[in-house]
């Protein structure tokens, strides 16, 4: 079954010089018989354990061959060597090399786990009753003798029913009386398995063995088998052994023949002594040591004939190699349990990577910072229902205003189905929380709300117009009065009525259709007496303001900022407008033109969207503005000369022409002289000083519009073309004006065009929209979507933003929040890597110390990728603990944070907030530093050869 043809290894006895060899074996051929206790035999060094390693592959030699069932080694890869080791082999060593981390039986299991078989406690029990260890099957091995630790690993070997067995030393660490045991085991087994062991004991080789095979530097000096001697016998019966014994059987009577021989033998004796023994107990001493038989035969070792050796013939076709395989379940029972050995240090590691991971995992929150989801958790965790939305377009300096249309709505509800979409008009300039006038009927004197009252609870203010039709769709509720059905009638909200009624000037008034209140937009002229409304009804817009309310003063001025941020949300609150009226402040009439609406100028190929980013003007009153001017200019300059410090006053003369294109604003007056009109084409005040208004198809524009121009001014001159199209691409032409002017004003009004008062209602106006639109959320998971798609810019650089507390403080932090977090993605990344780092460390080092461990488990016949299953079951339970207990602890940790940071900003701000991508990152990191040291260090212990993983070298 087994031959060993002319094999040779050597050793180098320093890797630097290569020169140094020491010759283990020397052109070493055997063949082993099929079944029969084979003896290696040899002094210390002689190479025996070279010559059992190579040929049970765990070792690889230089030259010559090793025939397995009639296949040669050299058709062998190296996982055919595991396999080899797998089907035929079993090993016992010297040192037990049982597995401490596994009980007896668990010992016994896995060898017969590794040949993908399934290891049944009968079989286990079987074997273990038979190396008499069965009372011992739940113990750990470092509860037991060395002898007895041999005896399991001589019953792992056998577990597998292997044909051979080999066995180096096995009784090396043994007292006399236990090697006996286990040599008797052996030799019993050696009736039906071939069993090779490595010995120096030349006497128990003879006691045990069937052949004696002995070896001497590296080369074999004697091959010799117990042979069967007959005796001679002479005609009365007297035997003859060897000429070395003469046998007389009990009562044997001897002849006068039998004296002659026996004095002959004795004559013929010069080199020893002679003893005629008669006594019983040395006879039988004599008999065992020397193999003689009661018929006077007796056992010999003599020299090994090809014809003692009993093999059978293989054509090396029929060899079958088993491939180990580690089933699933075994592979990570094995891990776990090895982890129990090692907790300290695994509480210590894991402990560590949390923290590193947790670390990672929170400042990774803070990198994903997106301000759509921190003004949904503050939606969230403030209870909002009915939240408004501003429409915005990314402008160079960041959001600027735009006008929202139908066709905005509509494009949202194609991907949002579920939400309402109630158009808004933001009124006072669509601006940010200013008072309304109120007026009393029958009194004439105006009640202004100042916003910067030292109680802002009491300041009401009107900001968004809704449709009144939308009034009961949106959840409200009228409490008072009734809904608008005039023009000039209005419906406000109860929390702007309940801060009236506090006012002091309004104190006593409880019959609300005596008040109107003033409502004005951005581009309408809102001086006359028209833009006062009646209030004819109050809806409750159902908040929860008592917490406010009902704060003294001392508080309010203590939480003051909280407060008043508080307060954004309800007093942007709604005022109902009827629908036609509301209609009036959109100017979405049934040709409106929408967003798809194009301003075309014919110079240059500027096509410009502007349903959607323009704010309009409407021509003004240039005259009596130049007289404010001059009026103020020349009070000012009175003021310097009395003071004395007239020098100091900017003497240039303000003529007409700079007052157009003048572009400051007057020290303290909010009042605003000169338009930013340079690039004139023709003049705009008469020869009397007089205005001269702009006809209706000339046209002042934006000098944006004219960026992509080079020669704009001279183009100017020869009478530049602008135009309106209701379908830029069929041409559908609605206006054309001729361009006098280029407003060129540097601020917030430099996006308006001038134009006379019938063209700015009747076209221009047209264009307007809404402000953006009111909507009930859900109050379930898809909210978040919808306001994280609402936050974020989307492909043409429009967004909606919710308009409430929250908002109005992120506008001012969220450049510094999103600065703050791009960095927080590099101190992510490297704790990223320091958390990986951390875990991989304790991988390698766990697995380093197992080298022998994985080099047992080769011998066994596990394959490379067997153990890195193991090891891969074992760091994928550390990660997974790792990763479960940082997921948690991110959680948590970002939990308090949050809390921490709302209670220190006095505003309701998550900003961190993990989600799956943290979840995902953390588990990839833990995972993937967990299968890389596992996989280098197992990778490269499996390349070794077994026997060196074994002796650790
Ligand atoms: P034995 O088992 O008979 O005591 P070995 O087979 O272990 O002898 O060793 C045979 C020879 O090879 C000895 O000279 C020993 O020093 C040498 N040898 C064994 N293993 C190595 C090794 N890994 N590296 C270098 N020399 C070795
Ligand atoms: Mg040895």
């Amino acid at each position: 079954m087994l031959s060993v043809k002319n094999v040779t290894k050597t050793y180098l006895i320093t890797k630097k010089d290569k020169t140094k060899k020491v010759t283990a074996l020397n052109k070493v051929s055997i063949d082993f018989p099929e079944t029969g206790l084979v003896f290696l035999l040899g002094k210390s060094g002689s190479g025996k354990s070279t010559l059992l390693n190579t040929i049970g592959g765990l070792d690889s030699f230089d030259s010559g061959e090793i025939v397995i069932k009639g296949k040669s080694s050299k058709d062998f890869s190296q996982s055919d060597f595991d396999s080899y080791r797998n089907t035929f082999i079993g090993f016992i060593f010297q040192e037990y090399n049982v597995l401490e981390n596994f009980s007896v039986a668990k010992n016994l299991a896995l060898a017969i786990e590794l040949q993908g078989k399934k290891a049944t406690k009968e079989d286990v029990d079987k074997l273990l009753n038979q190396v008499e260890m069965l009372e011992f099957a739940k113990r750990k091995p470092n509860q037991l003798s060395g002898g007895q630790k041999q005896r399991v690993a001589i019953a792992r070997a056998l577990i597998k029913n292997p044909e051979i067995i080999m066995a180096d030393e096995p009784t090396g660490a043994l007292d006399s009386t236990t090697g006996k045991q286990v040599m008797e085991t052996l030799r019993e087994l050696s009736k039906k398995k071939l069993v090779i062991i490595v010995s120096h004991d030349r006497e128990f080789a003879e006691i045990y063995g069937d052949r004696i095979i002995e070896l001497k530097d590296g080369k074999i000096i004697s091959d010799v088998t117990k042979k069967h001697v007959d005796a001679e016998h002479t005609k009365s019966g007297v035997s003859v052994v060897e000429n070395r014994y003469i046998h007389i059987k009990k009562g044997q009577k001897v002849t006068k023949e039998d004296v002659e021989l026996i004095v002959n033998q004795i004559n013929s004796n010069s080199e020893s002594d002679t003893i005629i023994s008669f006594n019983e107990k040395t006879n039988k001493t004599i008999k065992n040591v020397e193999f003689i038989q009661d018929d006077g035969s007796k056992q010999a070792f003599l020299e090994t004939k090809q014809e003692d050796i009993k093999t059978k013939t293989y054509d090396g076709k029929s060899l079958k190699l088993i491939k180990s395989h580690l089933k699933f379940s075994d592979s990570f029972k094995m891990g776990a349990g090895a982890l129990k050995h090692k907790m300290g240090r695994l509480i210590f590691t894991i402990i560590m990577s949390v923290i590193a991971f947790t670390m990672f995992g929170v400042v990774d929150s803070f990198a994903c910072w997106q301000r759509g989801t921190a003004v949904y958790h503050n939606i969230e965790k403030t209870n909002q229902k009915v939240i408004s939305f501003n429409k915005f377009k990314k402008g160079e300096w960041g959001d600027e205003n735009a006008k929202a249309t139908m066709a905005d709505f509509d494009a949202l509800k194609e991907k949002f189905p579920d939400y309402t979409y109630y158009p808004m008009v933001s009124l006072n300039g669509g601006g940010y929380s200013s008072a309304p006038t109120v007026k009393l009927e029958g009194n004439s004197n105006q009640i202004y709300f100042d916003s910067s009252s030292s109680n802002p609870a009491k300041t009401p203010n009107i900001s968004k117009a809704i449709y009144v039709s939308d009034v009961s769709s949106l959840g409200f509720e009228l409490t008072a009065g009734r809904l608008p059905t005039a023009d000039n009638e209005i419906a406000i909200s109860k929390h702007n009525w309940d801060c009236m009624k506090e006012n002091e000037t309004l104190k006593g008034v409880t019959d609300i259709t005596k008040v109107s209140i003033k409502v004005s937009v951005s581009y309408s002229n809102s001086d006359d007496n028209s833009s006062y409304k009646k209030i004819v009804g109050i809806v409750d817009t159902k908040d929860d303001l008592s917490k406010y309310l009902n704060m003294d003063k001392s508080e309010i001025s203590n939480k003051r900022y909280e407060v008043e941020q508080a307060l954004q949300v309800y007093s942007y609150r709604y005022v109902f407008v009827t629908n036609n009226f509301l209609n009036a402040l959109t100017k979405e009439t049934e040709n409106s033109y929408g967003s798809s609406s194009y301003v075309y100028a014919k110079f240059g190929d500027v096509k410009i969207n502007y349903g959607t980013s323009y704010r309009y003007f409407k021509c003004l009153d240039f005259e009596t503005k130049y007289q404010e001017y001059l009026a103020d200019h020349n009070t000012k300059k009175t003021q310097y000369e009395q003071q004395n410090i007239g020098s100091q006053y900017p003497s240039t003369a303000k003529t007409k022409q700079e007052f157009l294109s003048a572009d400051y604003f007057y020290e303290n007056s909010a009042s605003y002289y000169g338009f930013g009109i340079t690039d004139t084409t023709r003049s705009f005040f008469d020869a009397e000083d007089k205005f001269i208004p702009l006809k209706d198809n000339e046209i002042i524009i934006p000098k944006d519009y004219l960026s992509g121009v080079i020669n704009y001014q001279e183009d100017l001159t020869k009478g530049v073309k602008f135009s309106i199209y209701e379908d830029y691409d069929n041409k559908k032409l609605i206006k054309e004006f001729t361009v006098v002017g280029v407003n060129s004003s540097a601020y917030n009004n430099r996006s308006n065009i001038y134009a006379s008062d019938n063209i700015s209602s009747e076209y221009l106006a047209k264009l307007q929209g809404y402000d953006g639109f009111v909507t009930v959320l859900k109050g379930n998971s898809s909210d978040k979507n919808f306001i994280e798609y609402c936050e974020k810019y989307n492909s043409n650089n429009i967004r909606f933003v919710v308009q409430n507390e929250l908002t109005q403080t992120l506008n001012q932090f969220e450049y510094i929040i999103m600065s703050l977090s791009q960095a927080f993605m590099y101190v992510g990344i490297v704790l990223a890597i320091f958390a990986g780092l951390m875990l991989m460390g304790f991988i390698s080092q766990s697995i380093n110390y197992k080298k022998r461990e994985i080099g047992v488990l080769r011998a066994l016949g596990a394959r490379g990728s067997d153990v890195l299953g193991i090891f891969l079951n074992e760091s994928s339970i550390i990660s997974l603990i790792n990763f479960v207990i940082s997921t948690i602890a991110t959680f948590i940790v970002c939990t308090l944070l949050n809390a921490e940071i709302i209670k220190q900003a006095n505003v309701n701000i998550t900003l961190l907030s993990p989600g799956i991508r943290q979840l995902f990152l953390i588990l990839a990191v833990s995972f993937g530093s967990a299968f890389i040291s596992s996989s280098i260090p197992v990778m490269k212990i499996s390349r070794k050869k077994p026997i060196d993983a074994i002796n650790n070298r």
